[in-house]
């Protein structure tokens, strides 16, 4: 790490962190510049967090070199994790992998019908909220264990992997109980404690990027549940806000090229809500795949009108199915399948 001193620190100052640092069993080279001193430390940097250098006199700044997340990074993994959602269906290798579904979970009959599409159009996921994150409390919350029920039904029906939010730690066993994969969602990025649970399980994780988490504070979420033992996480980047009011969020499409570059971890991306308007779903969606990304989830209604949530941002099933087509062209010229 490098400690930038402050203009005006006097040599007792400097003297001080020297012996402190040395202390600690860092090796320390001073380089004094004209206006500056500079301190490289060269040694563990886990001593910053027991000995906050930068509450020692003298100091401006500390500036560690090493990122904060270890095991997320790709100094620590060179090669791609691949997640194994099953023995056939794998995220983080050639295949992109799509998850799609309705926001909310809302009836047997609705689910059975959009599975049945986005099943033949491709997808090996069905997603659906059955525990819903709504601004407002007056609004469809979801329909909990029953929701929960009918998504593992309808999965098994028709050979999909199911994907579903979990937002309070005291639903972990119910939900495992019916879904394959969990999902953190943007609002509980930082929920530590939730991550701290969900890291002590053997279920695939979709950790969804807060809608104001910077990358470095997203990838330090993962690394909470990769430092309590669940390495099988995907990274889903779902926008961001931003002062544009025509989209529902940005979408942060260069968050797949940084993701791959800082991180091992698949990455996907969600073009719905990234988006939050039907009508741009198909373009971010493509651009993800151009990007890089190792796979996408998307919001299907048959009926978007009458959608308990999202509805404005849901493909109709047939808009699904075209986007599929396409996506398999714009796959295969990026040297992917689907
Ligand atoms: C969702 O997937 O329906 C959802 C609420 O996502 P996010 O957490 O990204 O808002
Ligand atoms: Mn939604």
């Amino acid at each position: 790490m490098i400690i930038v001193l402050k203009a005006d620190a006097t040599e007792d100052q400097i003297q001080h962190i020297v012996e402190k640092t040395t202390k600690l069993g860092l090796k320390v080279n001073i380089s004094r510049g004209v206006e500056r001193t500079v301190i490289g430390l060269i040694g563990s940097e886990d001593i910053l967090r027991v000995t906050p250098l930068e509450a020692f006199p003298g100091v401006e700044k500390v500036i560690p070199v090493l990122a904060p997340y270890r095991l997320v990074s790709r100094e620590f993994k060179k090669e791609n994790t691949i997640v194994k959602l099953n023995d056939d269906v794998h995220v983080g290798g050639k295949r992109i992998i799509v998850m799609a579904g309705p926001c909310s979970v809302e009836s047997h009959e609705k689910l059975r019908e959009i599975a049945s599409h986005v099943k033949k159009a491709g997808a090996t996921v069905l997603r659906g909220g059955a525990f819903k994150p709504r601004t407002s409390p007056y609004d469809f919350q979801g329909l909990g264990e029953e929701g929960l029920k009918i998504l593992s039904e309808v999965g098994k029906e028709f050979g999909l992997l199911t994907v579903t939010e979990i937002m309070d730690a005291k639903d972990i066993d119910v939900i495992c109980r019916y879904v394959d994969i969990l999902q953190l969602g943007a609002r509980n990025m930082q929920n530590h404690s939730l991550l701290k649970e969900v890291g002590k399980l053997k279920k695939p994780v979709l950790l969804k990027r807060g809608m104001s988490a910077t990358i470095k504070e997203w990838l330090m979420s993962a690394e909470y549940l990769l430092a309590n033992g669940n390495y099988d996480v995907i990274l889903c980047e779902r926008g961001i806000r931003t002062f544009e009011t025509a989209t529902r969020n940005t979408l942060d499409i260069n968050a797949v090229a940084v993701v791959k570059k800082l991180s091992h971890l698949p990455i996907m991306i969600d073009p719905s809500h990234g988006t939050g308007v039907r009508d741009y779903v198909a373009s971010a969606a493509k651009a993800g795949i151009a990007a890089g990304c190792d796979g996408l989830i998307i919001e299907v209604h048959q009926n978007p009108e009458e959608a308990f949530s999202d509805g404005e941002q849901s493909l109709l099933p047939n808009q699904f199915e075209q986007l599929m087509k396409d996506l398999g062209k714009l796959a295969h010229a990026v040297g992917r399948t689907m």
